[in-house]
């Protein structure tokens, strides 16, 4: 059965000091919860072992941001898939759209990196989402469609299980501006159809897709009560600890 998931996405914000200090006051929020939630937090590459070390022994997980799909080389400052499983991660984020559009990542790139991330079993948060112009244009299924299939439908079944889905629309990331609950449904279930048509139904039923794009304390309880969101990437909103917990709790 798919899992609810937060995951706090928080970009280059917070140096070491801040990064201690917002995980001890997420580890607080957080800890009388009775949540089945899965609570992720990514911080920037630099602290991710300072993070762990903080979060270690509360419900909160530490995941990457990116990676490099080179097994290891001559690329100077990336950071491959071994490294970040051999400090005990889990977990890394591909695909944002900031990475699509200030680093050119595209969907040749992200095959390699989804495969060298699965190569290391890493679970992938594999991030996707239309333009406005593709909204405006009424092209948005087309693009979430080939954003999926070139990307991710080339890999076995059996490596659905380290991949959760998070359609960020790009025109409602950090714009304040949300898709509304019935846009974020209906974008849902055409994926889950798109899964149920190339893997089955019990592959479908058991992806976890996560909404993001301004989803804040008062709007997520709404975005979430609709049946195929099983969560939200939050970006501004996971700065703050009362913030990111209150969208924990609208789940
Ligand atoms: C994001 O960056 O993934 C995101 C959803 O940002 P925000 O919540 O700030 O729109």
């Amino acid at each position: 059965m798919r899992k609810n998931i937060v995951a706090g996405n928080w970009k280059m914000n917070n140096n070491a000091e801040q990064t201690q200090q917002l995980i001890n006051d997420l580890k607080t929020a957080v800890s009388g919860l009775e949540t089945e939630t899965r609570i992720i937090i990514a911080p920037t590459f630099v602290n991710l072992a300072l993070a762990q070390n903080n979060a270690a022994g509360s419900s909160i997980e530490v995941a990457a941001q990116n990676m490099h799909q080179a097994k290891n080389g001559a690329y100077t400052g990336e950071i491959s898939a071994d490294m970040l499983t051999s400090i005990g991660l889990q977990t890394v984020i591909l695909g944002h759209s900031e990475r699509r559009t200030y680093f050119g990542e595209n969907d040749a790139t992200l095959t390699e990196k989804v495969t060298a991330a699965l190569e290391n079993e890493l679970e992938v948060i594999f991030c996707f989402g239309e333009l406005l112009e593709d909204r405006k244009s009424d092209n948005h299924f087309n693009v979430v469609e080939s954003q999926l299939k070139n990307v991710l439908f080339n890999l076995p079944a059996s490596s659905w299980e380290k991949i959760v889905l998070a359609y960020e629309p790009v025109w409602a990331i950090g714009t304040g501006e949300t898709a509304s609950p019935e846009q974020a449904q209906e974008m849902h279930a055409f994926i889950r159809s798109l899964i149920t048509d190339q893997y089955g139904a019990e592959v479908a039923s058991n992806v976890s897709i996560l909404y993001g794009g301004s989803v804040k304390p008062n709007n997520a309880e709404e975005i979430f009560s609709k049946e195929d969101v099983d969560g939200g990437l939050i970006g501004g909103a996971s700065l703050k600890a009362q913030d990111f917990t209150a969208i924990i709790k609208a789940i």
